[in-house]
């Protein structure tokens, strides 16, 4: 994955600085989660039905994109579904997606995973948060803050090698099946991807280390197939048609994911120039982004925008292209409009943020220092959007709220020594009893908690 350098100077030199202040040991096998505002919000909705009929709270299930391409998803840490670009890339159709979601539900309900951790200890039972490996990794991904790359732990890595049992996968299609009905969506999707992995197998061998991960450690069979198929035909939900809009944004998201992981060159074959649709235009402008060709990238971005002038993420698209070459000032008129037509959707408001500080003009700071706050307070696990609140209260002199924002990060990436140094030092500096004052507290007892409790598991 190509990085964009951030032109910004005194950016770098801040993150040396945090970075050396951060020690963070990423596991050999760490993979990186992708994050992106369109993709998670399409997720999200792809999931959300399935969620509600697995009887789960829907903000209680997180749907996490892992930046890898083979094809698998899995589920880890509680309640989160891992879904690899590689999936997403192999399927077809939203549904295909939402029958391995559906299967995935089906295996946090059958209390699958928790079974095996408690085989191998609790150390593997981690939560998503300790995946938002604060600082350095945000930092890592400066340059693409808006599909932003944050290294995942182990525990991610970890979900791809295990193994559920036949009686577990079965157990799970009869609950995947279940929720698919309830939803009222055709197990067709479901089936056809099945049959694909399949499909696979059959042409590279099992013991093959291929690209189709699903199929290891979700053991596939003739057996199971046909059981779904005969689950599926007989359900009500078998002859409802598939969402069209949803389809069209899958689609998008498809193409997009394509172009920014894809060799450019590869892109332009898949998407070649004479195709002028949405996910065409996508696909091309993220590879020519990726290969630093930023006028082509603009030149999509912009007829993108001509077919729809607001559409959050064209806008997006088109500041992020403008900001990662260099050229910050240009990208704040889109980035602005996208995180007002979005509503302040953090991710985007975190890039809007990052053009406003990367101008190097201390007028933007007060828009950046709302925007930002915006941010997280709808997201608070967004370290990068904390990162840059922390550059512009340091730049404002405002050292207190500046060490609150380091708080609030180190304790999102587990370094709680740290946390507590720096929300010792926000207490101190806050007005005794104001909003941010009790944060600083509540972040330094969380921290401190968190620290006894490691203690006494060693
Ligand atoms: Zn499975």
């Amino acid at each position: 994955m190509r990085r964009f350098p951030s032109p910004v100077q005194f950016l770098a030199r801040l993150l040396a600085i945090v970075a050396a202040l951060t020690m963070i040991a990423q596991p050999a096998a760490a993979q990186s989660i992708l994050r992106d505002a369109e993709t998670e919000a399409l997720l999200s909705d792809m999931s959300a039905p399935l969620i509600e009929a697995a009887g789960l709270e829907p903000g209680n299930v997180d749907v996490v994109l892992v930046n890898d391409r083979s094809i698998n998803a899995f589920v880890a840490g509680g309640q989160a579904v891992y879904i690899h670009t590689g999936l997403i890339e192999a399927a077809d159709t939203a549904e295909e997606v939402q029958g391995v979601i559906a299967h995935e539900l089906g295996h946090i309900t059958g209390g699958h995973i928790n079974r095996m951790h408690d085989g191998i200890g609790k150390a593997t039972n981690i939560s998503i948060l300790s995946m938002l490996i604060g600082v350095a990794a945000a930092l890592a991904g400066a340059g693409d803050a808006g599909m932003g790359i944050i290294a995942a732990g182990q525990q991610a890595a970890y979900g791809n090698f295990l193994a559920f049992t036949r009686v577990q996968e079965a157990s799970a299609d009869a609950a995947g099946a279940e929720y698919l009905s309830i939803a009222g969506i055709s197990g067709r999707g479901s089936l056809e991807f099945f049959k694909k992995l399949q499909n696979l197998e059959f042409r590279y061998g099992r013991s093959q280390d291929d690209d189709a991960t699903f199929s290891r450690t979700h053991p596939l069979s003739g057996d199971r197939i046909a059981l779904l198929r005969e689950t599926y035909i007989a359900d009500p939900a078998w002859d409802q048609p598939a969402d069209t809009e949803l389809q069209a944004r899958f689609e998008r998201v498809k193409a997009k994911l394509y172009g920014y992981q894809a060799d450019p060159r590869k892109t332009l074959q898949e998407f070649p120039e004479t195709r002028t649709d949405i996910p065409a235009r996508y696909a091309r402008a993220y590879g020519y982004h990726k290969n630093a060709m930023i006028e082509e990238a603009l030149e999509e971005a912009n007829a993108l925008l001509g077919s729809n002038p607001d559409d959050p993420y064209f806008l997006e698209l088109k500041g992020q292209v403008l900001l990662e070459s260099g050229r910050p000032a240009e990208a704040i008129s889109p980035l602005r409009r996208a995180t007002e037509l979005s509503l302040s959707e953090p991710l985007i408001a975190s890039m809007f943020g990052h053009a406003l500080i990367a101008t190097e003009d201390e007028s933007h700071h007060a828009e950046a220092e709302q925007v930002l706050r915006a941010a997280v307070a709808r997201d608070r696990l967004n370290p990068f959007a904390w990162y840059q609140l922390g550059v512009v209260y340091a730049a404002k002199g405002d050292m207190p709220r500046a060490r609150l924002a380091s708080a609030e990060q180190q304790v999102m990436s587990r370094q709680y020594g740290l946390a507590i140094r720096s929300a010792g030092f926000a207490e101190a500096g806050l007005p005794v009893g104001s909003p941010d004052w009790l944060r600083a507290q509540d972040i330094g007892l969380q921290a401190r908690a968190e620290l006894e409790r490691l203690q006494e598991r060693r």
